[in-house]
């Protein structure tokens, strides 16, 4: 059974505001195991919403829209409804009533605008709000994709709740439209009491439950050949991959009709990912590279024998790893300090890396970036010392060091490894994955194994 998602308003389509009610909107059908075929947004235009209630229609179960059932002349989705179900607007006697009594509390009358707010489509039924004055609406628009139900479900499944308790069984021809207030805080709780118990009954128990695992370092297309057949589109759990600041993430969405089922059958696939990528898999959900790298550097030894541990030379990065190693809560238990040496008289006052090194090399050297680490490793005392040095960009690249290139040192008690990278992208890009690469050259350290790329 699936479900479209129909966000109205002006505001969403100039990109205003986020659309937030989608994704949220999104999580909760998952959790009931409704897939959500798609998001669409329209303005507060009103052939727009009847043009996508009417394409949504044929193509879904359930249509779930939030927004424009305010009371000013830019809220239409209650007329586009009527006009798309062919019936007029009538009103409804208890939600008439309601309005009264909302503004008779606030020691006001009703202003005459708020009444299209009791106007629902004739056939439909009234989803009350707690939170606010526009009531939802819930109808049935021609159309479906002919799932089955079994017993009964109704409009607010909890009679306390709604105002139309009565049962109804679900027509597997028809869409079940739901239209909800655009205010994130009123849609939330109408969807929760009234409608989530309707479309759990109807999805016949059926979860999605989704794990993310996040990796650094391959590219998309390394990483998808890694797991083969278990990206395969019509496996289940489902395995895709996503990319953000360089992360390539996996996501696997397992669909069965109980939790328990779901919950094994995700193990079992995250099992199979892991074997198939191993250490290349840094984290999982909400995990941050840094605090992966925290909680390692929390349990090794050398780490706490030399607490704080860890100190950055930084050119090219200017920081930046200095701050994302800082951006983890308690990172004052291993980290030491940071130099930005941008200049190489800096590199050559506070690390001691020798000028003649730099006149002959360049500051962007495997020679100067180990200088770096080492001349860090002295001076502050720390176990673990990283040194960035590369070219940023746009401008400073050669065709022997184009921009993108960037040495990564890491001193530990043992010596010094160190590495060139050839980062794609801007400015920006090149300092991101260099901080992030810094981070994953410690990550394999402290794992005691080599890096596998
Ligand atoms: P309602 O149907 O509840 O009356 P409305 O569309 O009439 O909604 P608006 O005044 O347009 O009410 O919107 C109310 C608030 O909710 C605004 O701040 C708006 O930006 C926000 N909002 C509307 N839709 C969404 C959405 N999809 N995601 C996040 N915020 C939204
Ligand atoms: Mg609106």
């Amino acid at each position: 059974m699936d479900a479209i998602i129909l966000s109205v308003g002006d505001e969403l389509v100039l990109g205003q505001t986020i659309d937030t009610n989608s994704a949220w909107l999104s999580q909760q059908l998952a959790t009931v195991g409704i897939s959500v075929r798609a998001h669409a947004t329209v303005p507060d235009d009103q052939s727009a919403i009847e043009r996508a209630i009417r394409e949504s229609a044929v193509s879904c179960d359930f249509l779930i829209i939030s927004g424009g059932i305010g009371p000013t002349e830019d809220d239409l989705t209650r007329q586009a409804l009527a006009t798309v179900m062919g019936v007029p607007l009538e009103e409804n006697a208890v939600w008439m009533a309601e309005l009264h009594k909302f503004f008779e509390a606030r020691g006001r009358p009703m202003p005459p605008i708020n009444r299209i707010q009791a106007m629902i489509p004739r056939g439909a039924k009234m989803l009350f709000n707690t939170a606010g004055t526009a009531a939802g609406i819930y109808a049935e628009v021609e159309g479906g994709s002919g799932f089955r139900v079994q017993g009964s479900g109704n409009a607010g499944a909890n009679p306390s709740s709604s105002l139309n308790p009565e049962p109804r069984t679900l027509n597997p021809s028809t869409c079940q439209v739901f239209v909800i207030p655009g205010v994130p805080k009123e849609m939330k709780a109408m969807f929760t009491r009234d409608i989530l118990p309707l479309v759990k009954q109807a999805a016949d128990g059926a979860v999605i439950l989704s794990r993310s695992l996040h990796t650094f370092g391959l590219g998309e297309s390394a990483i998808a050949e890694k797991l083969g057949n278990l990206m395969n589109r019509t496996r289940n759990p489902s395995v895709g991959t996503t990319v953000s600041g360089g992360v390539v993430s996996l996501r696997i969405n397992s669909r069965f009709p109980s939790e328990s089922q779901a919950r094994e059958e995700l193990a079992k696939t995250e099992e199979a990912c892991r074997a198939a990528l191993g250490d290349l898999i840094y984290g999982q959900d909400e995990q941050s590279l840094a605090e992966v790298v925290a909680s390692q550097l929390f349990a090794d030894t050398t780490a706490k024998q030399f607490a704080p541990a860890v100190a950055t030379a930084e050119s090219c990065t200017g920081g930046l790893l200095a701050k994302m190693l800082t951006d983890v809560p308690g990172s004052s238990r291993y980290f030491r300090q940071g130099y930005v040496t941008y200049s190489n008289e800096a590199k050559h006052d506070l690390l001691n890396v020798p000028k003649e090194l730099i006149a002959q090399h360049g500051a962007v050297s495997k020679e100067v970036a180990e200088a770096m680490a080492r001349g860090a490793q002295t001076q502050s005392g720390a176990a673990y010392t990283f040194a960035i040095t590369g070219i940023a960009g746009p401008d400073g690249g050669t065709p022997q060091k184009p921009v993108g290139t960037v040495w990564i040192a890491l001193a530990h008690p043992q010596g010094v490894q160190c590495r060139v990278f050839l980062f794609p992208g801007d400015r920006e890009m090149v300092r991101d994955r260099s901080a992030k690469m810094a981070l994953t050259l410690l990550r394999f350290q402290l794992l005691g194994k080599p890096l596998p790329f």
